[in-house]
């Protein structure tokens, strides 16, 4: 490969022009808060999942500033059910830094981006190369699947030696001139054609010089990650519903999983659960009934919720911003776990949130 000339950048470009994406929300006016925004929402979630939380989030947040000043509850409620709910946090956390150290206006330099909490070297990237068209090489989960294939990279995704080789492969392959439209072009070759399971390379412009291919070893390139032995944690949660059809919520610390999402009171045991509800429920009914399991699977474990139904009078007292009575009718605006919204929503159609008292 000659200095400065890409192996697959006028493949690409040609091919992007004819198949590729054009008229995604973030693609029409571009600018660094909306190319930002995509970026961390596109991460681990597909482009079709992503649309209209995307949508619904930038009529509400269409600048860092008015990020910045949100609380963040309301931005964990336009984040619930999208998942890696760090992403959210992080971003909240960068709206603030922008405002408080860049005066509310997102920042253009590689090193003052990568700076911001949330962001890494690819995504520095992606933001000034797709916004500017600045020259800089990206290696997301698509991009590296591309170049490994293409390259015959072998080696897991988590190591440091093929990770750093796919870095300089990156850096070479990224053109001096065409850098948005390029950035967008391998991303899109990795989201659509050079697929995980199935690529296909029928319809691919780099299959004349791709090393998997030729070889049949697609499945092999990247190879994933050392699996950690997955573990299973099993919870119990009070779904305590008041004379009101309140359910009392609690606001989870902010690590972990759902950090800073709203839960029902959670407990280690079914006797923790039972004690709270004889201390700290007035007059609930005596047994709580156990509902449906709900299962989640996160990245590295399972998670088995036992919900256990009970009806209270009075209720407990409420902490501010700690716990609140959510009411079904009229919700606050808060973050909540896809599945206990899924909860709530079925108890709520099953009439169980009607007045009832033990
Ligand atoms: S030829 Fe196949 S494996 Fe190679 S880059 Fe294209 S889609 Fe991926």
């Amino acid at each position: 490969m000659t200095h400065g000339e890409s192996p697959i950048a006028p493949a690409l470009l040609e091919w992007h022009a004819r198949a590729g994406r054009h008229d995604l929300p973030w693609q029409l006016h571009r600018t660094a808060h909306r190319i930002w925004v995509s970026e961390i929402m596109l991460q681990q979630t597909q482009v079709a999942t992503v649309i209209p939380y995307y949508e619904r989030f930038l009529s509400r947040f269409p600048d860092a500033l008015t990020l910045a000043g949100a609380p963040l509850d309301e931005v964990l409620h336009l984040w619930s059910g999208l998942g890696y709910y760090a992403r959210a946090r992080n971003l909240h956390c960068a709206a603030r830094r922008v405002r408080d150290e860049h005066g509310g206006e997102f920042p253009l330099t590689f090193a003052e981006v990568a700076a911001l909490p949330g962001i890494g070297r690819s995504t520095a990237g992606a933001i000034l190369a797709l916004t500017l068209g600045a020259r800089f090489p990206i290696l997301d989960g698509n991009v590296r699947r591309v170049l490994a294939r293409y390259f015959g990279v072998a080696g897991r995704t988590s190591d440091r030696a093929p990770t750093q080789r796919l870095w300089e492969f990156s850096e070479q392959c990224t053109p001096q001139a065409g850098v948005q439209r390029y950035t967008q072009a391998i991303m899109d070759l990795g989201a659509t054609v050079c697929l995980r399971r199935r690529p296909l390379c029928m319809h691919c412009p780099l299959a004349p010089g791709c090393v998997a291919r030729r070889s049949g070893r697609q499945h092999e390139f990247p190879a994933p990650r050392r699996g950690r032995a997955r573990r299973a944690r099993r919870v119990f949660m009070v779904v305590a519903l008041n004379e009101t059809g309140g359910v009392l919520l609690e606001r989870r610390p902010e690590s972990g999983a759902w950090g800073g999402l709203w839960c029902p009171p959670e407990f280690t045991t079914a006797t923790a659960a039972r004690a709270f509800v004889r201390n700290s429920l007035g007059s609930a009914s005596p047994e709580p009934q156990a509902l449906a399991e709900v299962e989640q699977a996160f990245t590295h474990f399972d998670l088995l919720i036992a919900p256990l139904l009970v009806h209270c009078t009075g209720g407990s007292a409420v902490q501010e911003g700690m716990s609140l009575w959510y009411n079904t009718r009229a919700p606050a605006r808060i973050g909540m776990p896809a599945p206990i919204s899924a909860l709530l929503a079925r108890l709520s159609e099953e009439s169980l949130f009607e007045g009832r008292c033990a």
